[in-house]
């Protein structure tokens, strides 16, 4: 529930429904605006709690959350989540770009891609040294060996780096390398390694699940933000229906409900979304007219010899047309605002 205080209420008022709310159980959450005090309260709500709190002195009123999710909700937090990656910054209403291959597979070829991209406009770089494949014989990922390499083009690009993380053994190797860690959707509902990236401060790149709902995957945000990490970036990458002349079914609708139900930044993956590299652009073009605050989008030099991914991945040229229309099309929409 939201506990709104009356508008310059004293700090001993607060205080003591802040310690009233402890001694019931509940977690607190102070948000202090120039006027108004709000206080989120996670716990177990009753018609007797709402009542109590309700009477007490400095309280102007009492908003259940109705959702189940409750620190991701706008109701919670009305003010967006800005998440800063490295040295660039999600959420502030710009569109940002993060493109590289769908796994890091030598350091030249990850070196002239990422050179490549960022000479095209791209403002993270992105690779999967731990690859979650369908097959245990594909490629696995260069693993630690791939980390280094995109610790390498951070340095030598000055751009931040976004990887998957598979396992909680591996948080702490993984955060040690990276700017952004990725929850892929095979993991999104692996809610032990949701918890354990609540614990660290570095930001989350939560991929929806291939058949989650919207509240399951907001739910999925929820444990990682009520373990302490509110550093959360929702990303849309198709989920799994009847149609299957695409490889999954971009869900743009998402990006609207994310923005209304959550404080929470989202950005669109249409390389995972569509499994087509003709319909990366299109797609791209329609998630920025949606409101998106990013693209992931998978570039590889040669993407019929990529070692995965290949059918899905743009050539650095095509990325480059494309992000110019998305640099166009980003313009024209902040104009007419
Ligand atoms: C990826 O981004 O390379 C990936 C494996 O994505 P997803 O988890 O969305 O399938
Ligand atoms: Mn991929």
């Amino acid at each position: 529930m939201i506990i709104v205080m009356e508008r310059n209420v004293d700090t001993e008022k607060i205080r003591m429904v802040s310690l009233r709310l402890e001694e019931k159980g509940f977690q607190v959450h102070l948000s202090q605006g120039v006027e108004r005090t709000i206080m989120g309260a996670v716990g177990e709500r009753t018609q007797a709690i709402m009542e109590l709190f309700e009477t007490m002195a400095g309280v102007e009123k009492i908003v259940p959350i109705v959702q189940p999710f409750k620190m991701a909700s706008r109701e919670f937090q009305s003010e967006a989540t800005v998440v800063q990656v490295g040295n660039t910054i999600v959420g502030d209403g710009r569109v940002q770009i993060i493109a590289g291959p769908c796994a890091v597979e030598s350091r030249e070829r990850f070196m002239e891609v990422a050179f490549k991209v960022k000479e095209a406009g791209a403002t993270m770089l992105r690779g999967g040294a731990f690859k979650p494949r369908t097959s245990p014989y594909s490629f696995q990922g260069l693993e630690e060996e791939g980390l280094k390499i995109l610790a390498q083009a951070r340095e030598l690009t000055g751009l931040p780096i976004v990887t998957e993380i598979m396992d909680t053994r591996l948080i702490g190797m993984v955060a040690e390398y990276a700017d952004l860690l990725q929850v892929g959707a095979r993991n999104m509902q692996n809610f032990f390694l949701l918890r354990e990236l609540g614990k660290i401060n570095k930001p989350v790149l939560l991929k929806r699940g291939v058949s989650a709902t919207i509240e399951e995957w907001i739910m999925a945000a929820e444990y990682i933000i009520s373990s302490g990490n509110k550093q959360v970036i929702m990303c849309e990458r198709g989920i799994r229906t009847f149609e299957n002349y695409t490889r999954n079914t971009l869900d743009l609708s998402a990006v609207p409900l994310i923005k209304q139900l959550t404080h929470l930044p989202i950005i669109v993956d249409p390389s995972h979304g569509t499994g087509k590299s003709k319909l990366v652009e299109p797609m791209a073009l329609a998630a920025v007219g949606a409101g998106c605050d990013g693209l992931m989008v998978e570039v590889h030099q040669n993407p019929s010899e990529a070692w995965s991914d290949g059918p899905q991945s743009l050539t650095p040229d095509n990325f480059e047309k494309m992000v110019k229309k998305i640099m166009a099309m980003k313009d024209a929409l902040d104009n007419l605002a």
